[in-house]
């Protein structure tokens, strides 16, 4: 079973809109246990889409079309797939019927191309938009499967779940599906992950293993490919297993959706802590991270921003003697930070950042120089000193994950 998914619209060619309806699609299908060999943009010309059409069909059972079946001139998606098989157009009835319900309760006046949106592929299925004007079509021809379905991701989305899964469930039963697990990694880089792992990745074939680096972590997606969902978890466990014997000391969570931010906040809820921090080059950012977390007042009590000396002596009141001998990038400036904050918001654990995020080196430390303070109730508060590069961003965003990583730790 090979599918591909092409996308429709000249927007997608030029930059202007990201094609993520490919991203969609190809991960509900993936779901179905359909497999897709390629992604293709195409810009609203039916002489290129007409071409493409016909390298496709040869090589995919089913081809899924997004965009270009709008009342507009230039949505041309349509006319060119019901050409392609030699078939028509035809009006889906309960289309019209929407269309008439829809301009009934509008302001707009009904325009004549409207009901172009209202035509589907003589002899297909139609698929009804709940969220849209525009009908798509299921057809299938000489063994090729074409799907057709509108650009907005708004309309195209409701339509695949409601009305193009069950249809795609009966037409292709699974014999195997797809079971993944996404595993996150934070203080280790893809290069270095990769290379510890190198045996597992190269001698595996089902599970396979996906590496996948982002700023400042990497994840591993593990995928078995199998009939049965038991077995298939079991397959995943033993890798998991393997990956963990090797880079488990590296691991925070589980899920695709997940972050570090997340499973450190469930910690400090886990183990009933509250938390303060005294930010002086994340300016907040810290802070600001925790107040994504839906649920966070449960755990995060407020903190402080000093930035100068002088908030770092007002606010903290930390002794202005440490901060001309010592330097405010220093261990001992991080670690009076943390314990200040600590005591003033009567929080259980402090963090404190202080660093130099650039691009001028700062106290004659160099730029991605950031010392982390942690102060912890009952517990001897300790600093530790990170070399961060690349730009400003990158060093305080780095500077708060290594933060984060100190606590839920
Ligand atoms: P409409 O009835 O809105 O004209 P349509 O089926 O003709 O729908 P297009 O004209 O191709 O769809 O696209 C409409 C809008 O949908 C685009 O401007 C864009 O914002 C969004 N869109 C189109 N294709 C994609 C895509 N592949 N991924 C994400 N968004 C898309
Ligand atoms: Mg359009």
């Amino acid at each position: 079973m090979k599918a591909e998914i092409i996308a429709v619209g000249t927007e997608l060619l030029l930059g202007q809109v990201v094609n993520t309806n490919a991203t969609f699609l190809s991960e509900e299908l993936a779901d179905l246990g359909i497999e897709v060999y390629y992604h293709t943009v195409v810009g609203d010309n039916p002489k290129r889409l007409e071409n493409l059409l016909g390298e496709a069909d040869h090589r995919s059972d089913l081809i899924v079309l997004c965009g270009g079946l709008g009342p507009t001139d230039d949505d041309l998606t349509k006319d060119t797939v019901a050409a392609h098989i030699h078939h028509t157009l035809v009006q889906d009835e309960q289309a019209l019927a929407r269309l008439h319900e829809f301009f009934t309760f509008s302001n707009n006046a009904m325009t004549e191309n409207n009901l172009r949106q209202t035509l589907m592929i003589d002899g297909g299925i139609a698929i009804q938009n709940p969220t849209g004007l525009a009908v798509g079509t299921l057809i299938t021809k000489n063994e090729t499967t074409y799907l057709l379905l509108p650009g907005p991701p708004n309309e195209l989305k409701p339509m695949f779940h409601h009305n193009v899964r069950p249809l795609l469930e009966e037409r292709f039963p699974q014999a195997e599906q797809l079971i993944s697990r996404v595993l996150r990694f934070y203080g280790i880089g893809e290069s270095q992950l990769v290379t510890e792992l190198k045996d597992l990745i190269d001698n595996q074939t089902n599970p396979t293993i996906a590496p996948y680096a982002k700023p400042n972590e990497v994840t591993l997606r593990l995928t078995a490919k199998i009939a049965d969902e038991m077995a298939g978890q079991q397959l995943l466990d033993d890798l998991e297993a393997k990956v963990m014997d090797t880079v488990g000391d590296y691991f925070y969570g589980y899920g695709d959706d997940n972050s570090l931010v997340n499973v450190t906040v469930e910690a400090l809820k886990e183990h009933g802590k509250t938390v303060t921090a005294a930010e002086s080059l994340t300016a907040g950012l810290f802070q600001s991270t925790l107040g994504d977390i839906s649920g966070v007042s449960k755990v995060f009590k407020g903190g402080f921003v000093t930035y100068s000396v002088e908030t770092k002596e007002q606010f903290l009141g930390i002794d202005p003697l440490l901060l001309k001998k010592e330097g405010t990038v220093s261990e001992a400036c991080a670690i009076a930070m943390a314990e200040q904050a600590r005591k003033l918001a009567d929080a259980d654990i402090a963090v404190s950042f202080t660093g130099v995020a650039g691009p001028n080196e700062l106290e004659g430390q160099p730029v991605g120089t950031v010392w982390i303070g942690l102060a912890e109730k009952g517990q001897p508060t300790v600093a530790v000193c990170q070399q961060f590069n690349r730009d400003r961003r990158y060093i305080r965003q780095s500077a708060v994950m290594k933060g984060l990583d100190l606590i839920r730790r």
